[in-house]
């Protein structure tokens, strides 16, 4: 263990470090999650299905993902591209993002 003397301002600047914002949850890994678990999924499975009766089984990989058909405009049937997400903290587009608004409103008119 290191011993330091920090002032008030250093102490309170280091602290609020590990405080997060209202609303977020920290993760955590431990248990069979930890990096360092010697764990295998196998024992992990044999001991799910022992304690809550059921079968776990694999996840069944479909080819969903080669019969997705791209999403169309509702108005004219055209193919829509993807251009950017805004997330829920991101509500103000970003400048490049407004200009691409600009653009597609001017070529709607
Ligand atoms: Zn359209």
């Amino acid at each position: 263990m290191r011993t330091m003397t920090l002032s008030a301002m250093e102490f309170i600047r280091r602290f609020l470090q590990h405080t997060l914002p209202s609303g977020l949850m920290k993760v955590r890994y431990y248990g069979f999650m930890h990096a360092c678990s010697g764990v295998s999924a196998d024992k992990v499975r044999a001991a799910v299905e022992l304690m809550q009766g059921f079968d776990v089984s694999d996840p069944v990989v479909t080819d969903a993902i080669e019969t997705c058909t791209a999403l169309t405009c509702p108005k004219c049937g055209g193919k829509l591209l993807y251009r950017y997400s805004v997330l829920p903290h991101q509500m103000n587009p970003p400048p490049h993002a407004k200009q691409i608004i600009k653009e597609q409103s001017r070529q709607n008119e």
